[in-house]
């Protein structure tokens, strides 16, 4: 199945983790492979790390507070 990759943030904030420049949904084998790059109907999501810090939307409302 297709995922999407999240950091789960202290502000219990999920923020999809894209690579740089590179779209945030991962396609996974099987869609490659058999859909020609099309995505799965069905997207899972997955807290692939947790951050100690908030996002950077808590962040900046911090700052412009
Ligand atoms: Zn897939
Ligand atoms: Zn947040």
């Amino acid at each position: 199945m297709c995922y999407i990759l999240y950091t789960l943030h202290s502000c219990n904030h999920w923020v999809p983790q894209a690579p740089k420049n590179g779209p945030v949904l991962r396609i996974c084998k099987e869609s490659e492979e058999m859909r020609l790059g099309r995505p799965c109907p069905e997207i899972e999501h997955k807290v692939e790390n947790r951050s100690q810090g908030m996002c950077d939307d808590c962040l900046w409302k911090k700052v412009t507070r």
